[in-house]
């Protein structure tokens, strides 16, 4: 129907930026499309309206006798219990607010039990591939399909004692490929094998309804960056109870019960069992604030409305760039996989970082070159890629910088249909006629 097509034009959800403008290298200004949200994404209007109705009254969270003081704490701790309704959690699971998706991680690392192993497939992003270190890490080669993936950590767990801790690590939502992984099923074969498994959100809960009862993860992480909220704050929910044994992530304030001198001239300290064990200092409550703030803009929008208006548009770049012949999506799982609004590619003949350069600097497109956090993936993905060599074009990478690229291309409930149509017509022109403009590489950079 006309109202049907009218709404996956439309964007769902209206966000900042829409009316900014940028100069072109060849002249004139045109309006900004925003093709980086695996990125950031650009932040909500109603969680910018939410933060700018609060602002006049926040002030520091937790044991301030003052009104405004209790008015913080008051929207500090619901914001957990926000988030934890947005993630379908256990009635037992805590919400800590964090400062990222890789905050997050990081913290589940310094809470692992003595002893416990790692299980992490190498085509991680380095948030969720590299804080394991100090613990005995298994990485796991890149998986082909969904259930090889399953396979191969069934084979790497089978190996391990049963009753020793461990921890499997994956994705939800690639934030090169954006394809989705079988995390129900890795969870169970996890649980089957007596670990646990933290999920990386960070690309699965901007573009999919997330539910750890359903998915049966023990940890779920993300980034309110990501989720159309401002940066500074993130989330690591699930089980209390390793996080309650351990260290405190960070030692201060907030995080301590009581601290004594002692008789010896030591300093003794009880800390907090809770959420506040792993949030000392003075919290980001304006971040956790918009993070509820989107959590429930997302819900309200409709996960069903927004899926299905994603995979329209999904379906429509793909199908631009299935037009242009020297273009190669990059592909883990195979090209019927399912995937979130996030795709990575090369041009036959074009360095990505030439192509992403004049996208921006001659039509307005901000996307992405590069190896986006998951060099070993990205290495897979390529497997030494001839045409994707070099910079700004040249046929060999320079001394000592890394010499293959993709472009990435990502999207969501605030891109209009129209950005997206734009960036196939110039990938099109681009590959066709050329680029307009020269380019060369300053500061690591390609640049007119
Ligand atoms: N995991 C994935 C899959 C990501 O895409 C990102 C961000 N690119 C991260 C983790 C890290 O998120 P942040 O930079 O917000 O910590």
């Amino acid at each position: 129907s006309a109202a049907a097509a009218d709404r996956s034009v439309r964007p769902p959800l209206p966000v900042l930026g829409r009316d900014v403008t940028v100069p072109l290298v060849t002249g004139g200004e045109v309006a900004y499309a925003a093709l980086d949200y695996a990125a950031s994404a650009p932040a909500l209007q109603r969680v910018w309206d939410d933060v700018a109705a609060y602002a006049p009254y926040y002030g520091s969270v937790h044991r301030g006798a003052g009104y405004l003081s209790q008015l913080s704490t008051e929207l500090f701790e619901n914001a957990r219990g926000t988030v934890a309704e947005f993630l379908d959690c256990r009635p037992t699971d805590q919400v800590v607010f964090t400062r990222s998706t890789t905050d997050s991680l990081n913290l589940l690392a310094r809470a692992l039990p003595a002893g416990c192993e790692v299980f992490v497939f190498e085509t991680e992003h380095h948030a969720a591939l590299l804080p394991w270190r100090r613990a005995k890490v298994t990485y796991l080669d890149a998986p082909r399909s969904p259930r090889q993936a399953v396979e191969t950590l069934e084979r790497a767990l089978a190996d391990r004692d049963p009753h020793g801790p461990a921890l499997v690590c994956v994705t939800g939502a690639s934030n090169v490929t954006g394809e989705l992984w079988p995390v129900r099923e890795l969870a169970a074969a996890a649980h089957a094998h007596g670990a646990r498994i933290v999920l990386d959100a960070a690309q699965l809960a901007p573009h999919h309804p997330v539910s750890v009862r359903d998915l049966d993860v023990d940890w779920v992480a993300f980034s309110g960056h990501k989720l159309y909220a401002p940066f500074g704050s993130g989330v690591l929910a699930g089980r209390a109870d390793w996080l309650r044994e351990a260290e405190p992530y960070l030692a201060g304030g907030g995080a301590s019960r009581r601290v004594a001198r002692r008789a010896d001239g030591g300093v003794d300290v009880e800390w907090h069992e809770g959420a506040a064990r792993h949030e000392a200092g003075s919290p980001n409550v304006i971040g956790a604030h918009a993070i509820a703030s989107a959590c429930r803009a997302l819900t309200e929008a409709g996960w069903e409305t927004l899926v299905a208006r994603e995979r329209h548009l999904l379906e429509r770049v793909r199908a631009g760039l299935a037009g242009i012949p020297q273009v190669r999506v990059l592909s883990l799982f195979g090209d019927d996989a399912p995937r979130v609004g996030v795709l990575s590619f090369v041009v036959d003949g074009w360095s990505s970082s030439h192509l992403a350069a004049a996208l921006s600097a001659e039509y307005g497109i901000g996307v992405r070159d590069g190896l986006f956090c998951a060099h070993p993936l990205v290495r897979a993905l390529l497997g030494g890629d001839p045409h994707t060599r070099g910079e700004c074009g040249a046929p060999e990478a320079a001394p000592g910088e890394e010499p293959l690229h993709a472009v990435r291309v990502s999207f969501g409930a605030g891109t209009p249909e129209e950005h997206l149509d734009r960036f196939v017509t110039a990938v099109g022109e681009l590959v066709r006629h050329g680029a307009k403009w020269t380019y060369r590489t300053e500061g690591g950079r390609c640049v007119p």
